[in-house]
């Protein structure tokens, strides 16, 4: 079984602790820098990013961890995870750092008031064919503002709601599902909405 970490700080763990469990992993919470050690891959979850940033300072887990980031350990991020995967962030208010490691730019909380929550069905480019929709649960969710050249978009959300204007501008809809090499990112939360396909997905990384 392959050993999956959940940096276990703040944010929906338990979700992602038994999404990994489904898919036939065996998950790990990783709070300290020797939980990091002999990890197959780790999962940075949803919540509130800042927090969970502070957090991994504190428990002095971040540096090392960005370290393991940089040595190539795959890594899944959803919503809050994926701010913190991203190398940029835009529209903040201020200057806040993130772990690092995909070439994206991401803006928070992007979809405004009137989006602040909504669920939606996707069409998602992962390899298991064939495809049915998937159902995703977005919670004051980034979208993908620019991709660099090794990135590849697996995911668009397309939205009728005028509140969204921008969005449907940005050429085919907002990107909320990228992967380049061995990182992964989603906007949603499938760890919250139930369908395991994504882990599963994010575990063929790892082989
Ligand atoms: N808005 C949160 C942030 O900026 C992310 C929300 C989430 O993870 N559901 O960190």
């Amino acid at each position: 079984r392959r050993r999956v970490g959940v940096l276990a700080l703040q944010g929906d763990v338990i979700e992602h602790l038994r999404s990994l469990e489904t898919v036939g992993a065996e998950p790990v919470r990783v709070r300290r820098p020797e939980d990091l050690q002999r990890l197959d891959g780790i999962v940075i979850p949803g919540g509130e990013s800042t927090t969970i940033d502070k957090l991994a300072r504190i428990f002095e887990v971040r540096d090392p961890l960005v370290a393991a980031l940089r040595e190539g350990l795959p890594a899944y991020g959803s919503c809050a995870g994926m701010i913190l995967l991203a190398d940029r962030i835009t529209g903040g208010t201020h200057d806040q750092q993130t772990f690092g490691g995909l070439d994206i730019t991401v803006r928070r909380n992007a979809f405004g008031r009137q989006l602040d929550s909504f669920e939606t069905d996707l069409d998602l480019d992962l390899d298991d064919q064939p495809q049915q929709p998937f159902h995703a649960v977005f919670i004051r969710a980034p979208w993908v503002e620019k991709v660099g050249g090794d990135v590849r978009v697996v995911g668009r959300v397309h939205l009728a709601d005028p509140a969204a204007g921008s969005v449907d501008d940005a050429a085919g809809g907002a990107i909320v599902a990228v992967r380049q090499e061995q990182l992964l990112a989603t906007s949603f939360h499938p760890e919250v909405s139930g369908d395991p396909r994504l882990h599963a997905y994010f575990l063929r990384m790892l082989d």
